[in-house]
């Protein structure tokens, strides 16, 4: 999709925050400093609308960016914080849950993983939850211009076993960099939202 318009809606904290319309929704997840307002900022066309994290753990509220009117990108804060407290942890822990596990409108999850490396135990995690609850989930491997081209096939192999996923799941290689793979992961997002 060719995107135009894009606008935050709202930065939400509480569940009566969430926009009151029909949009289909798309939830991104992913390790602080992962890439994920990176690819953002790659999907919807823009330098820096989502902001890049110096700042790991920063983002604690659900973030809704309304794109081209006809569908929303959820920016769910990063999971593996360092930086919150536990009983933060917690309370974000549950409006994820709540989300992910609740929302009519949500239509499928994009979880980033960094392709430089084996995803970690915290992605193993968040991974399984989302399956275990069937929630379609196009997994994105990220900063793969880090990785040389003849070792691509490898990154789906370690993406996919240490995720603990089928050998079908859905997977594509990112890079913010070079746009490799931008227009794969809006057609997936195409095919789930309907738009
Ligand atoms: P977030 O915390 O998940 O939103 O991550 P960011 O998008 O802020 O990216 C974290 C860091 O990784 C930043 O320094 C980015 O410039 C860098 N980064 C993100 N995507 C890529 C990529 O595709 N290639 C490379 N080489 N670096 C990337």
């Amino acid at each position: 999709m060719q995107v135009h318009d894009v606008e935050l809606t709202i930065s939400a904290v509480e569940e009566n925050q969430y926009p009151a319309t029909a949009l289909p929704e798309l939830a991104l997840v992913g390790r602080s400093n992962v890439g994920k307002s990176s690819l953002t900022n790659v999907l919807i066309n823009r330098k820096n609308y989502a902001h890049t994290s110096g700042q790991p753990g920063k983002t604690q509220t659900l973030n809704f960016y309304e794109v081209e009117h006809k569908l929303y990108f959820v920016d769910v804060p990063g999971y593996g914080y360092a930086k919150v407290s536990k009983k933060q942890r917690e309370k974000f822990g549950k409006m994820i849950e709540n989300y992910l596990t609740t929302r009519e409108q949500l239509r499928g999850v994009v979880q980033l993983v960094d392709g430089r490396h084996a995803p970690t135990e915290d992605d193993r995690m968040m991974f399984q939850w989302l399956a275990y609850y069937h929630i379609p989930t196009l997994v994105v491997a990220t900063k793969v211009d880090k990785v040389k081209p003849n070792a691509h096939n490898r990154i789906v192999k370690v993406v996919k076993e240490g995720l603990g996923a089928a050998k079908d799941q859905d997977l594509i290689l990112f890079s913010a960099t070079t746009k490799k793979g931008a227009e794969s992961v809006w057609q997936w997002i195409e095919e789930r939202t309907g738009v």
